[in-house]
């Protein structure tokens, strides 16, 4: 197995990327765009728009807050897509004009249904590892069980591979993580 040097040299920034991304999932541009749009709103409402009749005063606080968090909640929602899709590999330009296009939230809705999963990281170097690998591209880390002739994915109580025939018992430790074998 081969250890990079160079795994060893990224590993600390891609650690400390991983816990700000954990830590704020909405960057602070869409909080920003979000008090904007907010603030902007009740200026429309109460500024812009033309208002002889004070009776309707009520009804433009209550339209002006509506659309103005309407707005801001938007703002908020593309910018978590926005940081969502880099965990998971997709993307970004994509997806954010997806989520802007399609109308009334329906992008985020659509995104939500159809996002990969979270990549996980590879315990030896901290490369991003998606959900079907075997093998870490960067150190050769073994994460999944797999057949020691053919190398496809195995389940880890198989005695023989599914795809080969191969006998998983001949093989040495890391390649049926040895669970079973004996
Ligand atoms: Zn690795
Ligand atoms: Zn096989």
């Amino acid at each position: 197995m081969r250890h990079g040097e160079m795994g060893t040299a990224t590993r600390g920034t891609e650690a400390r990327l991983a816990g700000d991304e954990d830590l704020r999932m909405i960057p602070r541009w869409s909080m920003v765009l979000a008090v904007v749009l907010f603030v902007g709103m009740q200026y429309i409402f109460h500024g812009v728009m033309p208002h002889h009749r004070h009776e309707m005063l009520p009804l433009r606080l209550m339209m002006g807050y509506a659309w103005g968090s309407m707005f801001a909640s938007y703002a908020l929602l593309l910018g978590y897509v926005s940081r969502d899709v880099k965990r998971r590999g997709m993307s970004a330009g994509l997806w954010m004009l997806v989520c802007v296009v399609l109308p009334g939230g329906m992008g985020a809705v659509v995104y939500f249904l159809l996002r990969q999963p979270v990549l996980s990281r590879c315990p030896n170097c901290s490369t991003s590892i998606a959900a079907s690998y075997h093998f870490c591209p960067q150190c050769q880390f073994q994460i999944a069980p797999v057949c020691g002739k053919c190398h496809r994915g195995v389940k880890i109580t198989d005695a023989f591979c599914t795809l080969c025939g191969h006998d998983l018992a001949e093989d040495g430790a890391p390649a049926r993580l040895h669970v079973y074998s004996d």
